[in-house]
C-alpha cells in the first residue's frame, strides 16, 4: 500500500490533522492499534473557548456543560473563585466518533486494529489482524500518544510521564469546576460531566493520583461508577519533526504545562502541520521544520512561562506556595483568565514587584529551576 501521508494514531490529534489534510485533497492512510474509535473516556473534555472556536469541525451535540465558575484551593485550604465563560465540558468519545465519520467521508483510508511497528526509509511496517504489511509514504505523522513509537524511532527517546486519573461518580455538583493544589504543581479536581460528576487528579504515580481522586470522591459523595487512569507526558519534545516525519499531540508532549490539557495544543499543531505538509507536497522539497517554528511562535511564551511556574512550584514548600497563592488578585484573575493561555493570564493577575520579591527570596533550587525555562536558548525538554 502507498499513501502521500501516513498517520499513526487516531486519537484527537491524529483525527484533527487527517481531517485538515483530507479537506485539502491529500491522500491519507491512517492506522490505529485500538479496536475502534471514541475510546477516550478518561479525558475530562474541558476545552477553553478559544479552542472551541478554532476547531475546524464541531457539533453542539458534544457540549455537555458550560463551566461558569471555578474555585482554586491552596494546599492549606484558602480558596479563590472566578466567574465568567471559563470553559466547556465536551463529550470526547462522541467528538472522536464524529471525527472518524468525517475523515472517512473525506476519503481517509482509516483502519483500526492496525499497529505501527517501525519505519525503514519511506516504508512503515504495520501489523494487522491478518498479518504484516508495508505502507509506503512521502510523509509520516506520529499521533500515537505519550508512549509514541514513531517519536522514539525517529526523534529518539521516550518522554517522562505523569499520570491522570478520572473517576465517574453518580452525583450532581452543579456547573462548577474545583481545583485543589495537592503537591507542587500536581492537583485534583471536581467537575460536572453531563448528568454525573468527574473527580480526578494528576500525579507523579498512578497510585498517588488515585489516592487524591478518591479524596475528592469522598467529599462529593455518591457511587464511583468507573475509574480511568492514563499517562500524561511530563515534558515536551524540543523538536517535533525530522525531515519527512513529524509528531504531534501527546506524542510530542504538547500538553499545557499547568493543567496538562492536550486538545488545544494538539489543535494548534494540527493546523500548522497540515499547512506545512500541503506546502511540502506541492513543492519539490519536503521540509516540516517550519511546523516546529510556527508552533513555538504561537505557544512558546505560554509553554516556557508555564514550565518555569511549574518547576518553581515543584521545588517550593507548602508555605511558599501559600504565599504565592495569596498574591493572585482575584478581580484581575477573574477578568483575564483564559483556559487556553492560563499561565499568561495567571501571571498578569499578580503584582510584578511582589512576585519578584517572592521569587528572589526563594531557595536557590526553586528559583534556578524556574529560570532555566526562561532562557530561550536552553532546551525545555526535561
Ligand atoms: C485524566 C485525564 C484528563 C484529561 N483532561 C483533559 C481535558 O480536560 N482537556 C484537555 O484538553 N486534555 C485533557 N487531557 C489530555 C488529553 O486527553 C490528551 O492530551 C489527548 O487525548 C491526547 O490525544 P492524542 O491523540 O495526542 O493521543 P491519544 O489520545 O493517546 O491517542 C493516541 C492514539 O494512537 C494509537 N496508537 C498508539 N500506539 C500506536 C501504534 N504503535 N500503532 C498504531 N496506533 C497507535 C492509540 O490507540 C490511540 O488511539 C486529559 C488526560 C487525562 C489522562
Amino acid at each position: 500500500m502507498r499513501a502521500e501521508v501516513l498517520i499513526v494514531g487516531a486519537g484527537i490529534s491524529g483525527l484533527l490533522v487527517s481531517y485538515l489534510l483530507a479537506r485539502e485533497g491529500v491522500d491519507v492512510v491512517q492506522v490505529d492499534s485500538s479496536p475502534g474509535p471514541g475510546r477516550r473516556p478518561h479525558c475530562s473534555g474541558i476545552l477553553g473557548m478559544d479552542c472551541w472556536r478554532l476547531l475546524p469541525f464541531r457539533s453542539d451535540g458534544w457540549r455537555l456543560n458550560n463551566i461558569r465558575e471555578a474555585t482554586f484551593i491552596s494546599p492549606k485550604g484558602s480558596s479563590k473563585t472566578i466567574r465568567g465563560d471559563i470553559a466547556l465540558v465536551v463529550d470526547r468519545e462522541r467528538m472522536e466518533e464524529d471525527l472518524v465519520s468525517e475523515v472517512l467521508s473525506e476519503g481517509v483510508k482509516l483502519s483500526f486494529g492496525s499497529k505501527f511497528i517501525g519505519v525503514s526509509g519511506r516504508k512503515a511496517l504495520i501489523k494487522t489482524q491478518s498479518g504484516r504489511t508495508d505502507v509506503g509514504f512521502f510523509i509520516a505523522i506520529g499521533a500515537d500518544g505519550s508512549r509514541s513509537k514513531v517519536a522514539h524511532s525517529t526523534l529518539g527517546g521516550y518522554l517522562p510521564l505523569d499520570f491522570g486519573v478520572n473517576m465517574a461518580v453518580r452525583s450532581r455538583t452543579g456547573e462548577r469546576y474545583i481545583v485543589r493544589l495537592r503537591r507542587g504543581s500536581y492537583f485534583s479536581w471536581v467537575h460536572p460531566r453531563g448528568d454525573i460528576t468527574y473527580v480526578g487528579a494528576v500525579g507523579p504515580t498512578p497510585e498517588l493520583a488515585v489516592e487524591w481522586a478518591r479524596k475528592e470522591a469522598s467529599v462529593v459523595g455518591g457511587e464511583i461508577i468507573k475509574t480511568m487512569c492514563h499517562p500524561i507526558p511530563a515534558s515536551i519534545r524540543s523538536r517535533f519533526s525530522s525531515k519527512n516525519i513529524a509528531v504531534l499531540g501527546d506524542a510530542a508532549g504538547q500538553v499545557k504545562p499547568l493543567s496538562r490539557g492536550g486538545v488545544f495544543f494538539s489543535l494548534i499543531a494540527a493546523m500548522n502541520l497540515s499547512r506545512e505538509v500541503v506546502r511540502s507536497l506541492e513543492g519539490d522539497h519536503i521540509d516540516l521544520t517550519t511546523y516546529d517554528r510556527r508552533w513555538w511562535k504561537t505557544l512558546g511564551g505560554e509553554v516556557r512561562l508555564g514550565y518555569a511556574v511549574r518547576s518553581f512550584l515543584d521545588n517550593s514548600s507548602e508555605e511558599k506556595i501559600e504565599r504565592m497563592f495569596s498574591l493572585v488578585n482575584i478581580e484581575s484573575f477573574s477578568e483575564l483568565f483564559n483556559t487556553d493561555k492560563q499561565v499568561i493570564s495567571l501571571l498578569r493577575s499578580v503584582s510584578p514587584d511582589k512576585l519578584f520579591l517572592e521569587v528572589i527570596s526563594s531557595p536557590s533550587a526553586a528559583a534556578k529551576s524556574a529560570a532555566k525555562f526562561l532562557i530561550p536558548w536552553l532546551d525545555v525538554k526535561g
